[in-house]
């Protein structure tokens, strides 16, 4: 993260985002999403109905590995989720896969329109990723997610956002709102990260990790920040 961006995250006021309370719905393009950019505020909703959607298995994210093929991280990387998110303390979780081609999002607005929609209609806080975060699957989900909220309260969280320079004059950037957090959750964080074994282990000896160090310091250090 640029030091730029540290300066905006530590200026933030303790304003949190409204919360409507009731059932929460947890979108994702790719299963660790939500973990690295909100595991600590996860950590602390246990006790509320959640539902966690991933638009694909992400199994795109080892192109040509002879060993972590499209059909090993099909049969993976869900798996870790489920995982990650036990540690989080949401023992059984509820995880709808849509099973979309994970890369392929930005051509499959249709698709998720009509599988987002009964989801989000169930739902009373729906968190999405950000709509132009820079990745296309996640600015694709994010844009069908703010189209499909109508009563919905919507929150966006970024996660790729902050590898980029801080914009100049952008409007949402007054919409940032710190989540809260704790040592306690902050903790159960880092230990759910490590649950992405595919994505923040290198794949080969001495290989740049999926999670790249920079993103993973950010998710392990970083204040959780949604845009509502
Ligand atoms: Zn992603």
């Amino acid at each position: 993260m640029s030091e730029a961006w540290s300066d905006v995250l530590a200026a933030l006021d303790d304003r949190p985002p409204l919360d409507p309370g009731g059932t929460a719905l947890i979108v994702s393009a790719h299963p660790d999403d939500e973990v690295v950019a909100l595991g600590s505020w996860l950590s602390q909703q246990s006790g509320r109905d959640l539902l966690f959607v991933t638009a694909t298995d992400g199994e795109a994210s080892h192109p040509g590995d002879p060993h972590l093929t499209p059909d090993v991280l099909v049969g993976r990387r869900p798996l870790e989720l489920v995982e990650a998110l036990r540690r989080l303390g949401i023992e059984n979780p509820a995880v709808e896969r849509l099973r979309l081609r994970d890369g392929g999002l930005a051509t499959s607005t249709s698709a998720l329109l009509s599988l987002l929609e009964p989801w989000v209609e169930r739902a009373d806080l729906v968190v999405a990723p950000f709509e132009i975060d820079g990745h296309p699957d996640h600015d694709a989900v994010g844009q069908a997610c703010r189209a499909l909220c109508t009563t919905q309260v919507l929150w966006r969280y970024p996660i790729w956002t902050w590898e980029w320079d801080v914009p100049q004059a952008q409007e949402w950037l007054s919409d940032l709102r710190r989540l809260d957090t704790t040592v306690e959750a902050r903790r159960l964080k880092v230990h759910a990260l490590e649950a992405f074994v595919t994505q923040v282990e290198p794949a080969a000896p001495g290989a740049e990790p999926v999670v790249t160090s920079s993103l993973l310091a950010h998710a392990k250090t970083a204040p959780e920040v949604v845009v509502a």
